[in-house]
């Protein structure tokens, strides 16, 4: 029996091989390494190299690896490319999930756990918000991830599959042991960003926006450890597994930090006073997006270990001095 990681090769698909691999599990990882990278892969699990969309190669890989679950990461999730790009969004995030559901379907895989956003929530009227508040997507990117999280429900009712679809919240920093981290080149995710700009990878940062309804006007985020929502995946796994019911959960600390702390907290932790330059507004950005957790601790018994901005950003930055090492691999 193994597990099918789609997007291993990613920034969190690759911590979640690590999880999976370190508690002993088998591992298939299949990504088309349009962003991943093969070495981000643990060699303990096994690389694929292909598309999700593939329905030939999906079906092939689930039937000869006897996959018993998918976790699914494998997708585009930058919000302002997905503005300028909405059709490919709706390809890589929509299409190709609902060839990989109905591969799924069709090899009679049980257990799905699906990669969703916050961003399926738009600007939210309720702070911390829950997982039943209204969903009204601001950007294609979230739109695309909603109508995943539709086909799976609808899916779940018409066949014998359950799911966990985990509403991601800022995700950041990297393995606590070294192993991996964001490693794409030209990411535009905040704390990556700001850590490039401590150890003088790019010049200068930017702030988008500073005339938001907030307290210092710029837009307030929920950041959540990188391992730590490799582990909430562990828990919605282990859920259904257990015969635990399909379900929709939030990944966040319910803690909201504002784009100048987060700032602050890595010109603290490196040391460094890098430029900021005040700019404007990034299109597709919600003011304030911060989680309610309390449905994720109560129904997986999930507890975050890593819940603190300085620590997040000292591994984000331990990661970026190292991948100065890896450069040259593929
Ligand atoms: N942001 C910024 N400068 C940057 C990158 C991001 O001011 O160089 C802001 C962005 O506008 C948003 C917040 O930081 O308000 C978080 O953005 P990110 O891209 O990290 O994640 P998102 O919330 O879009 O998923």
């Amino acid at each position: 029996m193994s597990i099918l990681v789609t997007g291993g090769a990613g920034y969190i698909g690759s911590h979640m091989v690590l999880a999976l691999a370190d508690a002993g599990e088998r591992v298939v990882v299949l990504d088309n390494l349009s962003t991943g990278f093969a070495w981000a892969v643990d060699p303990r699990a096994t690389l694929v190299e292909g598309d999700t969309g593939d329905d030939t190669l999906v079906a092939w890989l689930l039937r000869e690896h006897a996959v018993q679950a998918i976790i699914h990461f494998a997708g585009s999730i930058v919000v302002p490319e997905s503005v300028a790009d909405p059709l490919g969004y709706y390809l890589n995030n929509t299409v190709k999930s609902r060839a990989l559901i109905a591969a799924a379907v069709e090899a009679g895989v049980p257990h799905f756990i699906f990669s969703s956003t916050a961003a399926v929530y738009g600007n939210p009227a309720v702070t911390p918000v829950p997982e039943d508040a209204d969903l009204s997507p601001m950007s294609p990117y979230g739109s695309s991830k909603l109508m995943t999280e539709i086909m799976l429900a609808d899916t779940a009712r018409a066949h014998p599959l359950r799911y966990v679809a985990l509403r991601y919240f800022n995700v950041a920093g990297a393995d606590p042991a070294g192993r991996s981290g964001q490693s794409t080149p030209r990411a535009t995710h905040l704390i990556k960003v700001a850590c490039e700009a401590a150890l003088g990878k790019r010049p200068y940062m930017e702030v988008f926006g500073t005339d938001y309804p907030t307290s210092d006007g710029t837009c307030i985020r929920d950041y959540i450890h990188v391992s730590d929502l490799a582990e909430a995946h562990m828990a919605a796994l282990e859920h259904l597994t257990r015969g635990g019911a399909s379900t929709v959960l939030n990944c966040g600390y319910s803690q909201g930090y504002s784009v100048l702390q987060v700032i602050e907290a890595v010109k603290r932790v490196s040391g460094v006073d890098f430029e900021v330059r005040l700019s404007a507004r990034r299109p597709g950005d919600p003011a304030s997006i911060v989680a309610a957790s309390d449905r994720i601790r109560a129904d997986l018994g999930w507890m975050p270990h890593h819940a603190d901005l300085d620590r997040i950003v000292a591994h984000a930055l331990e990661w970026e001095r190292k991948l100065e090492s890896l450069k040259g691999r593929n």
